[in-house]
């Protein structure tokens, strides 16, 4: 485990010390319980900015030894009101705990004296109750120097009268969660703590009943939540509207619990929802359009849909999207028809096919993209596309790290990094299509299971069986370690006038850097041009001859499909052929 930053660590002895009386000597272990299930009941007050929970939380003893104590983490703007077994209440210490999970910077920590000790695997229920506020609030980004308008963009979660918008685990604690301290100032921190965190709960069962009222002269809103089978009731009770909202994931996966309450506008199609605030009625048709029109070429690849895509509106055009389960929250403020195919494309993806692998199943909805752009654009402006995440990649690629270090933590099999999973599992896909073919690439989507899905080389083994060819090497410097990326250079091309009136051009590719893959090359000639791949693999060199009906004029190595260290693609003139 992570040893805490030096604060956080002289906190735990404090506490230690306030505990030593009633349970004896202790380390405090964060991480020791799991939240197994949570059964809570919700009551919001958006003009009061106000949330107020009570219920039932189920913590299970990972560690292999007996805990006296639990340790449960709510947002710093929230109170412990309670923790009780049945009927009889416990003792427990509430103080601030700063981590940069929450949006404010600190959890309001509950630690938890518990009746007996939980033995190892053990479970104790535990009754609970908190309130408090959650207003829009940016401290953990903007004490680390971001500027107000970015961290307001990126942390936006607030319960507020027009407008109420509030994500899990990683944005606002408004469930109990328990996590060593997270830092934004030390590199990947927050992201480790959170991958840990997800890791312990994704099985974990989450049951939460919101309740919401509102004056009766108030605008009807919506109560909008990220899992597709919750259940919506409305009622009038003596001139106030009341609404309430059954919902069960049931396991949590991967999915952050989050809600949404707004004054929306719906259109809904077959296989799409979206959910818009009134002033972006027109983009909302433009999204729904997209949605209907893009089924066939995303079913086709990767399955008919599972579930509907839903879509739902964010109050400022500048609020960085969020997508988690079947919901993706996103300001509709930009009406652009190629904008909402990309959004669309990717979010059916997600309705049609998922994995617990981030490679795959990001991969996959970024992949999707491409592939719309491709089929409504053509093959350059998904290069184009593509390429906007290749010179991001080149820079993570570019660590400072040896590369034994980052070979396994960065592979895409084993990645936290966004950059890696989403851009660079893309361009792993663009290439294993271009390889295999498209046909090949489909029957292997269509053959995984992702309940099968229990070692890292299922997928590789399954597109491997769809083709003949040796892709081994391509798995092992692209998807199971992080060998960077190749570097192409065209070592010579020397073209020579062939028998029956055609050329032979011979062009020699070095690949400088630690990672092969499958080149395009391009040659040009008077009056057309024509198109082959080449293998060449790390540190190595290939050879190719390319026949022409006319003189080649110049050779294209790499159309930019192939991410490089360097530039994307090369263009060499070639001297006329000795006769
Ligand atoms: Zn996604």
């Amino acid at each position: 485990m992570k040893f805490p930053v030096l604060k956080t660590f002289t906190r735990s002895l404090w506490v230690l010390c306030l505990l030593c009386g009633s349970v004896g000597s202790f380390a405090l272990d964060r991480e020791a319980f799991s939240l197994t299930n949570y059964d809570l009941n919700l009551l919001v007050d958006s003009e009061q900015h106000r949330l107020g929970a009570r219920g039932k939380v189920t913590l299970r003893n990972d560690t292999s030894t007996p805990q006296p104590v639990a340790v449960l983490q709510i947002s710093s703007s929230l109170n412990w009101r309670a923790v009780k077994v049945g009927d009889k209440p416990l003792q427990f210490l509430a103080q601030p705990f700063a981590s940069d999970i929450d949006h404010t910077g600190g959890l309001s920590e509950a630690i938890v004296t518990l009746p007996q000790p939980v033995a190892p695997h053990a479970t104790v229920n535990l009754d609970i109750a908190y309130e408090g506020v959650i207003e829009l609030d940016a401290t953990r980004l903007t004490r680390i120097n971001t500027p107000e308008d970015a961290a307001k963009s990126s942390d936006w979660d607030q319960i507020a009268p027009n407008f109420t918008a509030v994500r899990g685990a990683g944005y606002v604690a408004w469930y109990p969660i328990a996590t060593d301290v997270a830092n934004l100032s030390e590199d990947d921190s927050l992201f480790e703590v959170l991958a840990r965190w997800k890791v312990r709960e994704a099985a974990s069962t989450v049951h939460v009943k919101f309740e919401l009222t509102r004056d009766s002269g108030d605008r009807p809103q919506d109560l909008v939540v990220n899992e597709a089978s919750c259940v919506v009731f409305r009622e009038e009770i003596s001139r106030a509207q009341h609404i309430t909202s059954d919902c069960t994931f049931q396991p949590l996966r991967w999915v952050i619990p989050s809600f949404v309450i707004a004054d929306y506008g719906v259109v809904d199609r077959h296989s799409i929802t979206v959910l818009n605030l009134p002033r972006h009625a027109v983009a909302a048709e433009a999204y729904a359009d997209a949605g209907e029109r893009l089924v066939p070429l995303i079913s086709d690849w990767f399955g008919s849909s599972r579930e509907k895509v839903r879509i739902a509106d964010l109050a400022d055009p500048d609020d960085a999207p969020f997508e988690s389960g079947a919901l993706l929250l996103t300001s509709l403020a930009n009406p652009d028809s190629t904008h909402a195919g990309l959004v669309v494309a990717h979010q059916l993806t997600h309705a049609s096919f998922s994995s617990p692998r981030p490679w795959i199943d990001e991969g996959l909805a970024h992949f999707a993209q491409a592939l719309y752009l491709e089929h409504e654009k053509g093959r350059q402006v998904a290069l184009d596309y593509m390429g906007a995440h290749r010179s991001a990649l080149s820079q993570t690629e570019a660590s400072d790290l040896p590369r034994s270090e980052v070979a396994t933590d960065n592979s895409l099999v084993n990645t936290l990094n966004e950059e890696f999973y989403r851009g660079k599992a893309m361009c792993v896909w663009w290439m294993l299509r271009d390889m295999v073919g498209d046909a090949a690439l489909k029957r292997a989507i269509a053959a995984y299971r992702p309940e099968q899905d229990k070692d890292p080389s299922y997928m590789p083994r399954l597109i491997a069986s769809q083709t003949q060819r040796d892709l081994e090497w391509f798995f092992d410097d692209w998807v199971y370690r992080d060998h960077g990326l190749p570097d192409f250079r065209a070592e010579s091309a020397f073209p020579r006038k062939a028998m029956s009136n055609s050329f032979l051009l011979a062009v020699t590719v070095e690949n400088l850097g630690s990672a092969g893959a499958e080149v395009p090359l391009t040659v040009r000639f008077s009056g057309g041009q024509v198109t082959k791949r080449l293998e060449v693999r790390a540190k190595d060199k290939a050879t190719i001859r390319i026949e022409t009906p006319a003189a080649p004029e110049e050779v294209v190595v790499n159309d930019g499909s192939v991410p490089e260290s360097g530039a994307a693609s090369h263009t060499y003139k070639i001297e006329a052929p000795k006769e």
